[in-house]
């Protein structure tokens, strides 16, 4: 477990995005590739690499981010890299359009404007591909 504070009342769940999502330097893995251990569930959770003990999507982390994007609702993963000034979108390829529909398109609208004002990149990336970038 991470230690930042973490949006009450949410869980991970039966979600599992970040693990295809992430590229896990301790276990090989690439980003955006499903993690071998990824069983509807993490078979070595007891024993997973500290990179999956320590993150938390923005939906776990981040107050902005409303209850309607848990990612296997919304389709997105929210991805923080606060050191680099970033948030990126990663948006699930069989949901390619989630992004624009309501209420998502709003509130990356906001999240735009706020990211602009505090010197931050915004981007929706769509598998591999860099789709928009909403600020920079
Ligand atoms: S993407 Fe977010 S909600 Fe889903 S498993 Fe990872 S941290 Fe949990
Ligand atoms: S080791 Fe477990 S927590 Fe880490 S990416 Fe793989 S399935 Fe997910």
């Amino acid at each position: 477990m991470g230690d930042q504070p973490l949006v009450a009342g949410r869980d991970c769940g039966p979600c599992a995005m970040c693990c295809e999502v992430l590229r896990i330097e301790a276990l090989d893995k690439p980003e955006l590739t499903p993690c071998a251990h990824q069983q509807g569930g993490c078979a070595i959770y007891p024993d997973r690499p500290p990179a999956c003990r320590e993150f938390y999507c923005g939906w776990r982390a981040l107050p902005f981010v409303g209850a309607h994007w848990y990612p296997p609702d919304s389709g997105m993963m929210v991805f923080p890299l606060a050191s680099e000034k970033r948030l990126t979108v990663h948006v699930d390829p069989a949901r390619a359009d989630a992004w624009r529909q309501e209420p998502y398109a709003t509130d990356l609208a906001n999240w735009a404007q706020a990211a602009r004002r505090m010197g931050m990149r915004l981007a929706v990336v769509v598998g591999r591909q860099e789709v928009a970038v909403l600020a920079e």
